[in-house]
C-alpha cells in the first residue's frame, strides 16, 4: 500500500430529483434571510422560477454570470448586492454561474447554495478562476468553497445534447487526472473509477435520448464524484493545457476539455502506462485511444481546428504550456507537447 495523505472539504450534499424544493430550508439552515439568484442570460427564466419557488428568502436575480468569471461581472453583481440588502447567493447553472458566487463569497464571506446544471463540478472545489483585463487567474481557498450544493437532475433536463456529452467529457477529465494525482489518495481513485464508470455508461445515452431520466442521474452523481476528486486532488497535464489554450484564445471551456482529452491521456500512457492502471479498468489497455473512440460515438467535436484554432497557433502553444515548470507523470517536453497538439488540432486518433 503505498504512503498517501486524505483531506475532503466541508460541504453539505443533497442529491435527488425534486429536491430544489428544499432550497429554502437549506438557506434557512446557512443562516440566509436575503438571497441573490445567480444565473447566465441564457438561464434567467429557470432563475426567476427559482426565486419564486424560495419565496421570501429571495430579494432578486442577477442574470449576468459569463464564462471564465469576470471580475468587471463581479463588480456589478455586487453592486446589486449591496443594493437589495442581500446575505447570501444562489447560483443555478453551470460552471461559469458558480464561478460568479465564489467571487462574490470570497470578497463578502456570504453562504452559497449552488444548483449545478451541467457537469462541470465547480460546485464541490475550493477553486475559483477569474479573469481580469483578459488574464485569467486561479485560487484555492476555504472561503470559496460553497457551504451546500443541491444535484436535482429535474434541472439538468434541458442541457442540450452536445453540452451534456463535452461537459460530461470535461468531468471525466477531473477522475482521470485525480487517478494519477502526485497527492492522490485511494479513496478519490474509488470515486474516479466510479465517477468514469457511471459517465460512460451514462453519456451514449443521453447523446441518443436526452430525455433518459436514469442516464441523466447516473450522469449527475458520476459529475459529483469528478467534481469531488477535482477539489480533493492536484490536476496535471490535461488541465495544464486546457488552461493554456483556453487563457490564450479563448476557446470554449468544455469542448476544450473534450477535445484534448485523450491526447493528453495517450502522452502520458506512452511513457508511463502504469499510472493509468485505475481509468484502464474502464476503458481497457489503450486508455487514450478508448477514449477518443468514446468521444467519437457521442458526436462532439474532436479537433481543434473545429474550435477555430489555427495551425499556426501551434508553435506558441506549445512555448506557453512548457513555460512553466508543472508536475505531470510524463513531463511536458516541448517537441512532444507541439505534438500531442498537432494531432489533437488535426483530429487523428491517437495510436
Ligand atoms: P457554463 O456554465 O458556461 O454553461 C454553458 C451554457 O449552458 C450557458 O449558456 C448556460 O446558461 C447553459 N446551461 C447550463 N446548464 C443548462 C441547462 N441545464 N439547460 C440549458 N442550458 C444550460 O459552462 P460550464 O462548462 O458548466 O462551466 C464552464 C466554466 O466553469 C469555465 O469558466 C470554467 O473555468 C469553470 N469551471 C471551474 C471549475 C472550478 O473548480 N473552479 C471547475 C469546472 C469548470
Amino acid at each position: 500500500m503505498q504512503t498517501f495523505t486524505h483531506s475532503t472539504s466541508p460541504i453539505r450534499v443533497l442529491f435527488g430529483r425534486g429536491r430544489v424544493r428544499e432550497a429554502s430550508d437549506e438557506l434557512g439552515r446557512l443562516g440566509v434571510r436575503r438571497a441573490l439568484v445567480l444565473t447566465t442570460p441564457e438561464q434567467r427564466d429557470a432563475g426567476e422560477g427559482l426565486a419564486a419557488r424560495i419565496g421570501s428568502l429571495a430579494v432578486g436575480v442577477f442574470p449576468g454570470a459569463a464564462m471564465h468569471t469576470p471580475v468587471t461581472v463581479t463588480a456589478e453583481a455586487m453592486a446589486v448586492m449591496e443594493s437589495l440588502g442581500a446575505d447570501g447567493v444562489v447560483a443555478l447553472g453551470g460552471g461559469s454561474t458558480t464561478g460568479l458566487g465564489k467571487a462574490i463569497a470570497a470578497r463578502t464571506g456570504v453562504p452559497q447554495l449552488v444548483i449545478p446544471t451541467t457537469y462541470a463540478g465547480s460546485e464541490v472545489t475550493p477553486i475559483l478562476g477569474e479573469t481580469d483585463a483578459g488574464v485569467k487567474s486561479t485560487r484555492r481557498g476555504p472561503e470559496i468553497l460553497p457551504e451546500t450544493v443541491i444535484y436535482d437532475a429535474d434541472l439538468t433536463d434541458t442541457l442540450p445534447v452536445s453540452l451534456s456529452c463535452t461537459s460530461g467529457l470535461n468531468a471525466m477529465a477531473h477522475a482521470v487526472e485525480g487517478s494519477y494525482a502526485q497527492d492522490g489518495s485511494p479513496i478519490y481513485t474509488l470515486m474516479a473509477v466510479d465517477a468514469l464508470a457511471a459517465l460512460r455508461e451514462a453519456l451514449p445515452v443521453i447523446a441518443k435520448d436526452a430525455t433518459d431520466k436514469d442516464a441523466r442521474d447516473r450522469a449527475l452523481y458520476g459529475a459529483w464524484l469528478c467534481g469531488t476528486v477535482l477539489g480533493g486532488v492536484g490536476m496535471s497535464i490535461h488541465h495544464k493545457l486546457c488552461h493554456t489554450l483556453g487563457g490564450a484564445l479563448d476557446l470554449p471551456h468544455a469542448q476544450t476539455h473534450a477535445v484534448l482529452l485523450p491526447h493528453t491521456i495517450a502522452y502520458v500512457e506512452e511513457a508511463v502506462p502504469e499510472v493509468l492502471a485505475p481509468a484502464k479498468t474502464v476503458f481497457g489497455p489503450r486508455t487514450g485511444a478508448a477514449l477518443y473512440d468514446f468521444a467519437a460515438t457521442l458526436g462532439v467535436p474532436q479537433r481543434l481546428a473545429d474550435l477555430g484554432v489555427g495551425e499556426a497557433d501551434l508553435d506558441r502553444l506549445a512555448e506557453l504550456a512548457t513555460a512553466n515548470p508543472y508536475w505531470s507523470p510524463r513531463p511536458l517536453e516541448i517537441g512532444g507537447i507541439r505534438a500531442l497538439l498537432h494531432r489533437a488540432w488535426a483530429g487523428d486518433r491517437p495510436e
